[in-house]
């Protein structure tokens, strides 16, 4: 409805590559994936292979040193694509970012090279049983102790939990008792004796994403592995890239409402009711023209932060703003598409009944929507 301007050739031509990638060697094993629940470990390996992850990363550290459009076209491919199983936005445009922008020289050439080439896959985390959205509260503890660190805790809903090889820990390092000023990131090795994985956990959707928990029973790391400058610094590292983290969501958001009406007007224009397809229906065109424009205004302002983002100058307000909304957008589309699909958009053999249980996850993670709607009237 709205030319989008903001990609040139090369990223168009990076486009048909992932598209190809997606449509031949992720989706046709996504229905088993979703079973196990968790996609095959080798996929890492060949995703960076083909050099799809950590694109933004220099290429000194084995990155593309591409620019957060080649990031934005994969993350819209793979939700065209409806590889919901797929866990690398995570990986590249999150957890590389932590060691990229924070780690010591050390780290990042050592975790960086083998996170773009998919030997070592990444997490982040953060929440706890007891605790989620009210990250100062968390219980996770770091203790120093000769030249080690001691963690005990344990962690929940962690994506790529389950494959993780390096996981970015958030645990109070402080006793300040002012929450913030005591929470570190550490990095914490998946093969640290006293570091245990449960099995991926059922969720209502993403069944092939592996989220899962993760127990820290006496795991010793050396102190070296703490990320930033000196401790206390988690929440300033977690502040740096969260507009980015939450516009990634607004971009998986929207593209997956488009995705939904595409694959919606294609059924509603071949199925048949009282002799005529139920695309002709008022109801219908009314439904379909409503979500058009609603997502094309969505797409305005993903893109436009998009373009700040690039910049960056993404404000915070904005990017819980597009979160929120998209991802609120996108629930309300697929619930739509749905009724329109009739009994079929129960069955999850339909892209749309997939689309229904995978969008729900959207306004909760990332930060709730409630959480954003809090941050922007604080700015008010
Ligand atoms: C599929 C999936 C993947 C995830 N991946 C990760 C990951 O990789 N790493 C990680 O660390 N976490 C991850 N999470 C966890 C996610 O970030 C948390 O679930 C989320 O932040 C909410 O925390 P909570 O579940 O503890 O809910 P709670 O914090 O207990 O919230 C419960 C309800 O209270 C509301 N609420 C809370 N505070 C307020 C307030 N101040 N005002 C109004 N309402 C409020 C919330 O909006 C929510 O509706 C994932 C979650 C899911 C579902």
């Amino acid at each position: 409805m709205v030319p989008r301007t903001l990609f040139g050739p090369e990223h168009e031509e990076f486009r048909k590559n992932v598209r190809r990638f997606f449509a031949e060697e992720i989706m046709p094993h996504h229905d088993r994936w979703e079973e196990q629940q968790h996609i095959d470990r080798k996929v890492w390996n060949r995703a960076g292979e083909l050099g799809f992850l950590c694109l933004t990363i220099p290429e000194e550290y084995g990155g593309m040193g591409a620019d957060r459009l080649y990031s934005t076209v994969l993350m819209e491919e793979q939700t065209f694509a409806g590889a919901s199983g797929v866990g690398f936005s995570v990986h590249s445009d999150i957890i590389a970012n932590y060691i990229f922008n924070f780690g010591t020289e050390a780290q990042k050439k050592h975790w960086l090279p083998k996170m773009a080439s998919g030997e070592a896959v990444g997490a982040v985390a953060m929440t706890e049983p007891g605790t989620g959205s009210d990250l100062q509260a968390i219980k996770a503890r770091a203790v120093k102790d000769g030249d080690d660190y001691v963690i005990n805790g344990s962690k929940i809903f962690i994506t790529n939990g389950y494959l993780a090889d390096i996981v970015v820990v958030a645990v109070k390092t402080g006793e300040s008792g002012e929450g913030a000023k005591d929470v570190s990131l550490i990095l914490v090795e998946a093969d640290r004796p006293g570091f245990s994985k449960a099995k991926p956990l059922k969720k209502v959707g993403m069944k092939a994403q592996d989220t899962c928990e993760l127990f820290f029973e006496n795991v010793r790391v050396p102190q070296s592995n703490l990320l930033g400058t000196k401790e206390g610094m988690g929440f300033v590292m977690l502040m740096k890239e969260l507009a980015w983290e939450r516009l990634i969501i607004a971009i998986l958001s929207i593209a997956g409402a488009d995705a939904a009406l595409k694959t919606t007007l294609e059924y509603t224009r071949n199925r048949k009711v009282f002799g005529k397809p139920v695309a002709s229906y008022q109801n219908s065109r009314f439904k379909l023209a409503e979500m058009k424009a609603e997502i094309a205004i969505g797409q305005v302002f993903v893109d436009r932060c998009l373009e700040l983002q690039l910049k960056n100058k993404l404000g915070a307000d904005a990017a819980a703003a597009a979160k929120y909304w998209t991802s609120d957008l996108l629930c309300k589309v697929v619930d739509e598409c749905v009724q329109l699909h009739g009994g079929y958009g129960y069955m999850l053999e339909y892209p749309i009944a997939r689309a229904y249980i995978d969008s729900r996850a959207s306004r909760i993670y990332g930060g709730t929507n409630e959480i954003m709607k809090e941050l922007i009237a604080r700015t008010m």
